[in-house]
């Protein structure tokens, strides 16, 4: 099946980021949000995102306008009722995704795809809350959307050969790279991220190395652009903590304990960049 066109539901950091690729890949977009504030908010956003890369020249006034007339938001999920696919981008919460994926459900087309950008929740467990569950599949982006090329396409046990090919598609649309990924908790990525933070913080921890030269040294000896603890504060330790506490609970493994430190540093309220301190002090 082909998509031309495509519903965003959640209009902040990650919804705005897809509607604008999207759209800039030429398909018409209905971005949906809760209300009129988040929406102009995400809008706001992706136009500021369009100007930078007009004014990097890796987009043309144009192309910036086109993508832009492309765009319509709404808070009303009938909307979704015309669109090929469904991508929620919604607050990461088990229970609201769930209200959500029954409400794309009452509206969307019967043939429609219905994906979710989740970075930690199972996408088979969400696909049994629908009446078809084939329909259904993980579509994970990385932050910035407009810049990331990876997606991690996930498939839930009942995914349909047709949807998986379908959002493989899509994704080599929007000029990104996808990788096929069986459900499993963090997929690949933050799978393999994720512990090696938290390895970082014991580094720290012990003493070995001050939180600079553990930066530097993955940066210089593993070729990393940004070091793990750096990454950390980008990612927030909040969001760090709260994934290898999922990864120890559903893996029953110890060896995704949580770092002792990393957990004390999120009870000092030191969740990285966004609360002006984290690993590193950011001076706010
Ligand atoms: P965010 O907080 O920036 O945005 C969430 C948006 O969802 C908000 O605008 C909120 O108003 C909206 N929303 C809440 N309830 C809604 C509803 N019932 N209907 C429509 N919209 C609703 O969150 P985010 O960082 O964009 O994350 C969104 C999803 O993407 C989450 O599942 C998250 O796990 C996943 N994700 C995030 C990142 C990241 O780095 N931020 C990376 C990959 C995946």
């Amino acid at each position: 099946m082909a998509i031309e066109t495509v519903g965003v539901v959640g209009a902040g950091t990650m919804g705005n980021g897809i509607t604008q690729t999207a759209a800039v890949a030429g398909l018409n977009v209905v971005m949906i949000d809760v209300s009129d504030a988040a929406l102009d908010k995400g809008v706001a956003a992706l136009k500021g995102s369009l100007e930078r890369l007009v004014s990097k020249e890796k987009l043309d006034a144009g192309a910036r306008d086109a993508a832009l007339a492309r765009i319509n938001t709404s808070t009303d999920y009938a909307k979704l009722a015309a669109v090929d696919i469904v991508i929620e981008a919604a607050t990461e919460n088990v229970d609201l995704k769930g209200r959500i994926l029954k409400q794309i459900e009452a509206v969307a087309r019967p043939d429609a795809i219905i994906a979710t950008n989740t970075s930690s929740i199972s996408i088979t467990a969400l696909a049994a809350l629908l009446a078809d569950p084939s329909r259904f599949v993980g579509m994970h982006f990385f932050n910035p959307v407009p810049l990331m090329p990876l997606v991690e396409i996930i498939r839930g046990l009942q995914t349909s050969d047709a949807t998986a090919s379908a959002v493989r598609a899509l994704t080599e649309r929007f000029d990104k790279s996808p990788i096929g990924v069986r459900n499993a908790p963090g997929f690949v990525v933050n799978r393999i991220l994720v512990p090696m933070i938290n390895e970082a913080f014991f580094v720290l921890a012990e003493g070995i190395a001050s939180a600079e030269e553990i930066d530097a040294g993955m940066k210089l000896g593993a070729n990393h652009p940004i070091g793990p603890l750096a990454l950390a504060d980008l990612v927030g330790l909040d969001v760090c903590l709260a994934v290898m506490d999922v990864f120890q609970k559903d893996f029953g493994d110890p060896k995704y304990r949580a770092c002792p430190l990393l957990r004390e540093m999120v009870s000092a309220g030191r969740l990285g960049r966004k609360t002006g301190r984290g690993v590193y002090d950011y001076g706010k």
